[in-house]
Parts: structure tokens; C-alpha cells; sequence
């Protein structure tokens, strides 16, 4: 199996829970170790560029609103299939999709506040780990 590096943000409805540990355990139990983390209250500028892959969407301003409305913890994930492991651990975007047993199903409200963003391929991760971290920041792997 390969060692990848993916990106995890919990968003503003994940933060005003306070569901920090609760997800953090669920990657470590998972065998994902945390190898950067920053909590960034984001500006409307950072969640459009975050999310520009999606501003031709109708749902993009309402995103963004959400985004911005209050702050994010920011991590690299690094472990064995670390990207596809941590889409499976979060669940379906919309949590009446989720299975039970993943973040989203647990916590999520809806389609657009579902407590998590996770990178959704390997090439799409080093884009997004480089948004927030550039080439610093994260640690090598110590297991
Ligand atoms: P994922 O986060 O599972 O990779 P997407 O990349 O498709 O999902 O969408 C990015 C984010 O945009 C979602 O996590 C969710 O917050 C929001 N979103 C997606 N689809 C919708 C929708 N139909 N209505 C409102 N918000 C949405
Ligand atoms: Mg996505």
C-alpha cells in the first residue's frame, strides 16, 4: 500500500460543535497520523480560491458564506491510502447518503454544512496541501 498525504479541513459546524478530538481520534484510530494542522478563521478570498473548482455552481456564494462564518482546523493526513481512507471515514457529501458509522452521518446537518472537507484524489491533495501549508510545515512521518 502507498503512503499518501491528504488534506482534512473541519469546518466552521465541526469547530462550533466542538468535534476537534472526536474526528482527530477517528483518524488516529484509523492508523492517520496528523502531520501539520493550522486553525484559520478563512477570508472570503481564501474559500473562493479553496473552492474554485465549484464557482460555477449555484450553491459557490452560499459555500462560501458558510466557509467564512467562523473558523477551520486545517490538517495534513499522511497513512496508508490516506486519501481514500479519509473519504471513507467522513462519509457521503450529503449525510442522508452517509453510511451510519461515518462523521458525516453522526454530525452533519446537510448537503452544504457536513462538518468536513477530505481531498478526493492524490493529485487534488498536494493542490490543496500546498494552498494552506506552501512547503513548510509539515512533519515527516515518525511511524
Ligand atoms: P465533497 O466535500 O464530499 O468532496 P463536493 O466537492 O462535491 O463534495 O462539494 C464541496 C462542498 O460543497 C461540500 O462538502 C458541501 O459543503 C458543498 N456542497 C456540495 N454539494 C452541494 C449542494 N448540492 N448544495 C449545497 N452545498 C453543496
Ligand atoms: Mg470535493
Amino acid at each position: 500500500m502507498a503512503v499518501e498525504q491528504t488534506l482534512s479541513i473541519i469546518k466552521p459546524d465541526g469547530i462550533q460543535k466542538n468535534l476537534i478530538g472526536e474526528i482527530y481520534g477517528r483518524f488516529e484510530k484509523a492508523g492517520l497520523e496528523v502531520v501539520a494542522a493550522r486553525m484559520l478563521h478563512l477570508s472570503k478570498d481564501q474559500a473562493e480560491g479553496f473552492y474554485a473548482v465549484h464557482s460555477e455552481r449555484p450553491f459557490f456564494n452560499d459555500l462560501v458564506s458558510y466557509m467564512t462564518s467562523g473558523p477551520v482546523m486545517i490538517s495534513v493526513l499522511s497513512g496508508d491510502e490516506a486519501v481514500i481512507k479519509h473519504r471513507d471515514l467522513m462519509g457521503a457529501t450529503n449525510p442522508a447518503d452517509a453510511d451510519s458509522g461515518t462523521i458525516r452521518a453522526d454530525f452533519a446537518m446537510s448537503i452544504e454544512e457536513n462538518i468536513c472537507h477530505g481531498s478526493d484524489a492524490t493529485e487534488t491533495a498536494a493542490v490543496e496541501i500546498n494552498y494552506f501549508f506552501g512547503d513548510d510545515g509539515v512533519c515527516p512521518r515518525t511511524r
